[in-house]
């Protein structure tokens, strides 16, 4: 069902802080940012290999990423897996009796079809199925 680690997202406090660590320290490029109106982040795409860092920055106390970092801290917010057709992958796992956050696909950074499963059926780890065209 899934082909590959798309990306790995990160929750951090401060994403020009945060990024200067990779780019500086660990030397990986900055590919680009963007801000996802939905999903209230600011977003750093940091490619590495033939996947990609994803820091995430909340621009909204409220969203998700904010609650991620009141909760739990700075870390690891979600592992992405590639798929190729996510109506199909959805639609297998719920017949497999997985919870799903996003029962039909939406919009995410990068024009990505993404939609998350619930960290309850997934030993405890948010993750993100992720569909490119
Ligand atoms: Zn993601």
């Amino acid at each position: 069902m899934v082909n590959k680690i798309d990306h790995i997202g990160i929750a951090v406090k401060n994403l020009d802080e945060a990024l200067k660590f990779y780019e500086e320290v660990l030397g990986i490029k900055c590919g680009g940012t963007e801000v996802g109106e939905e999903q209230k982040v600011k977003v750093a795409f940091l490619p590495i290999g033939d996947t990609e860092i994803e820091l995430l920055e909340s621009t909204d106390e409220d969203g998700p990423v904010a609650k991620f970092i009141e909760k739990r801290g700075e870390g690891i917010q979600h592992i992405a897996y590639r798929v190729d057709d996510i109506e199909k992958a959805i639609e297998e796992l719920k017949e497999k009796g997985i919870r799903m956050i996003d029962e039909k696909p939406r919009y995410g950074a990068g024009g990505a079809r993404i939609a998350f499963l619930h960290p309850k059926s997934t030993y405890g780890v948010l993750i993100e199925l992720c569909e490119r065209k």
